[in-house]
């Protein structure tokens, strides 16, 4: 399971990064839903979907963020990519993107990329009463109707009901680490980190 991962850093704008190392970048328009799409050999259109999957060597998949979760999967002679912010996860991406590339191969890893941390994640009542008690540790209660929000937990109960096994957390928060990655919530910016994998 050979791969390779690039994630960019400030100032570049990772919208801005249409090819690595001479091979080209293919990003979905990210809705924040819970439809996969596998890139094949050639890609004719730019899918509508928050989470890439590929077996084609000569390119790489990407996702776009600025405090949503990318996470990497990695698989044999497959890998996968997905965007995951809160609404993402309610509808269950992560989970079907794993049971989509679990058709052909199994997830040996994931990587959990640049994404909001679990301290600086502030969500109202109005999002926490929509996960179910699957979810009840993501949460920590702030007072006020306030809580702080564990994406990177959440999306790891995910992984683990989609029987991934090992999971790799690069431990990097756009919000803590601000001079590196973008962070919507503290920049208001429209520039993005792009978090992209490519199978060797
Ligand atoms: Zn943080």
């Amino acid at each position: 399971m050979d791969y390779e991962i690039f994630i960019s850093r400030k100032p570049a704008d990772g919208r801005e990064i249409k090819e690595i190392k001479g091979l080209p970048v293919i990003t979905p328009i990210q809705v924040h839903g819970a439809d996969v799409f596998f890139v094949g050999r050639r890609t004719a259109r730019i899918p509508r979907a928050d989470s890439l999957i590929t077996d084609n060597r000569e390119l790489w998949i990407g996702v776009l963020t600025a405090d949503c979760l990318p996470i990497f999967l990695v698989g044999e002679g497959a890998v996968g990519v997905v965007h995951a912010g809160w609404r993402g996860t309610l509808k269950g991406i992560t989970f079907n993107a794993v049971s989509y590339m679990a058709r052909f191969t199994r997830v040996k890893k994931a990587i959990l990329g640049v994404g909001i941390c679990g301290s600086c994640y502030e969500v109202g009542y109005d999002v926490k009463k929509l996960f179910n008690r699957e979810y009840e540790a993501c949460f920590r209660e702030l007072g006020g109707g306030k809580y702080l929000f564990d994406l990177k937990l959440a999306n790891r109960i995910q992984l683990k009901a989609a029987g991934v096994e090992e999971v790799e957390d690069l431990n990097l928060c756009p919000s803590c680490q601000n001079d590196l990655y973008y962070s919507y919530r503290r920049e208001k910016t429209e520039k993005r980190t792009l978090s992209a994998i490519r199978l060797l």
